[in-house]
């Protein structure tokens, strides 16, 4: 079977031929997609077999099995040629983290003179603090609502109009604004908020940070299952112990207390203010809406119990060629925890995140031992970043990308593997987020010269460019591709792509389920660490940074980011 169609091989090939009978040409260099081609797929399994073996106990941040973990990708950077990725002169570079579990026993209380409505932690509400506190409080806080609290200003959109939201407790709509096209109004319009697909501004992360920033001591997101993605049995599993960085300030500069309230007690809050909640949720999708005093207090008791968690990023790189250009970067990252040990499924405890993500980390290995035979080798450096507390919420990647090792404003791009695909070659590839920055123009360029096509994210109301570890780098500003498998196979039927990421969604992802089977065929993900390292070595190559392009929310941030490094 065919793997590849590479243009640049048959050139090579028709020489031999030529060739043939005649004096032995000298033994030329591989080509770089040649280098890339013969990435070994069972190397990749046998990193994912160790790296998902009961030992590892499921790679929970801050277990015995991290040790085991960070020790053994360290070890095995070295043998793939990488140096230590951190100044320190060593692979790791450490990542604090706190550990809060809330009190359960705990009301929330809304007032209106003398009326009172209390909610049931869980069944009506839950609410957290990420400041590293043993208490957080909200005593008599005014409510307010702000609709979907987003401000945008390349949409023209600010929710807040200036008002002063000191210390009161902010209540705000889940997802973006569903503003409706001028032209065909059944439609969401495509120029603002995306359209139908998510923009961060949609996001619950951008809500709890908008609220922070206007300076508000609470805020609570009314929880609507349509416009999350997600059923609220989903926010009610925030009852348990949540991860966050430490920031130097122990995250003080947090809104207090963070939450969800369920619709049903949304609609009771509205009512005893004396509000419409469906006729206020139509003012929120104009650029007209100013945020609605409520006349109604808020209050709550949060206990916590704290636990610090010295966690650890793996930090290797191959230095670029180039003495002036190696002080520049391209990243590649792959998470390397997952959920550890949980509650039992079928006599199974240990969370095994076999394709998600030792396969990542298998590959990102074995993409840096290519990188290192590539003729004539990358200008700029390249940095392999084996992030941990992805499963928290991006905690390693994030930290990476506030406390950057390297400049962000020389890192030219993220290329982020999360789960490899593990049954066979595509016909295609699908990009997340895809029209965000140039690097989709590189991407197309490799995929037609694999014979594959690129594909949208078929889902982009779900938010996914969010979800994973490019996406603290975009917000920070670094064009960052995040890809996932393609759906369709070669020599499979139509249907069969569609199968078994049903499959894996409904048994294996996130169950002790997700282990190294027999059946599994490393070639797709060889053919997709190909598209990857292609990518990433024309960048190193490249005459100019590659940009944001126009609409995207992070431009701003680049440009900003990149004058700021100019002017220094
Ligand atoms: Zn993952």
């Amino acid at each position: 079977m065919k793997l590849f169609s590479l243009a640049p091989a048959l050139p090579a090939l028709a020489l031999a031929l030529a060739g043939c009978g005649g004096s032995k040409p000298a033994a030329a260099a591989k080509s770089p997609a040649q280098v890339f081609a013969e990435i070994d797929g069972n190397a990749i399994l046998e990193h994912t077999k160790t790296l998902s073996s009961d030992p590892f106990e499921g790679r929970a941040p801050g277990s015995k099995g991290e040790d085991f973990t960070v020790a053994y990708i360290a070890d095995q950077f070295r043998q793939a040629g990488l140096y230590p990725g951190n100044t320190d002169g060593t692979f790791v570079q450490k990542v604090p983290l706190i550990g809060i579990t809330p009190d359960p026993n705990v009301t929330l209380t809304f007032k209106k003179g003398g009326r009172e409505e209390k909610l049931k932690f869980k069944d009506d509400f839950v609410a957290w603090t990420k400041q590293v506190a043993e208490s957080a409080e909200l005593v008599n806080s005014e409510l307010v609502f702000v609709g979907y609290g987003v401000q945008a200003p390349q949409f023209s959109w600010d929710d807040y109009k200036g008002a002063d939201l000191k210390g009161k407790t902010i209540v705000m709509l889940i997802g973006d604004p569903p503003v409706p096209d001028p032209a065909n109004p059944t439609q969401l319009d495509p120029k603002v908020f995306g359209g139908r697909a998510m923009t961060y501004y949609g996001r619950w992360t951008y809500k709890y940070e908008i609220g922070a920033k206007m300076g508000a001591a609470g805020v609570l997101i009314v929880h609507e299952t349509e416009s999350a993605g997600y059923p609220f049995t989903v926010v009610q599993n925030k009852v348990n112990e949540q991860f966050d960085l430490i920031a130097p300030d122990n995250n003080m500069s947090r809104a207090a207390v963070e939450g969800w309230i369920s619709l049903d007690q949304a609609r009771r809050l509205f009512a005893l203010a004396g509000k419409d909640l469906s006729a206020l949720k139509k003012q929120a999708v104009t650029r007209e809406f100013k945020p609605v005093p409520f006349g109604v207090t808020a209050s709550i008791t949060l206990q916590n119990k704290l636990r610090t968690i010295h966690s650890r990023n793996v930090v290797g790189k191959l230095e670029g060629s180039d003495r002036r250009l190696k002080e520049e970067y391209i990243a590649y990252t792959a998470h390397w925890d997952h959920l550890g040990v949980g509650a039992d499924v079928k006599g199974d405890r240990i969370y095994h995140g076999a394709q998600d993500n030792a396969t990542g980390i298998g590959g990102l290995i074995e993409l840096a031992r290519a990188c290192g035979q590539l003729s004539p080798p990358p200008k700029r450096s390249v940095l392999f970043l084996a992030v941990t507390a992805e499963e928290q919420g991006l905690l390693g990647s994030q930290h990476y990308a506030v406390t950057p090792i390297y400049p962000l404003a020389k890192t030219l791009a993220v290329i982020n593997m999360d789960s490899l695909n593990v049954h066979g070659t595509t016909k295609d590839i699908t990009i997340v987020g895809l029209g965000n920055s140039e690097l989709d123009d590189y991407a197309q360029q490799v995929a037609a010269e694999q014979g594959r096509v690129i594909k949208p994210d078929p889902e982009p109301e779900k938010g996914s460019y969010y979800r994973s570890d490019h996406f603290p780098f975009a917000k920070q500003g670094v064009p960052a591709l995040a890809s996932s498998a393609g759906i369709d196979y070669a020599g499979k039927p139509a249907d069969y792509g569609k199968k078994i990421r049903a499959e894996y969604i409904a048994h294996i992802y996130h169950q002790p389920a997700d282990v190294v089977r027999p059946d599994w065929d490393m070639s797709g993900a060889v053919q997709d660490l190909q598209f990857y390292g292609l990518i990433g070595y024309r960048v190193s190559l490249a005459d100019k940074y590659p940009e944001w392009k126009a609409g995207s929310e992070f431009k701003g941030v680049r440009e900003e980011q990149l004058k700021a490094a100019a002017a220094r």
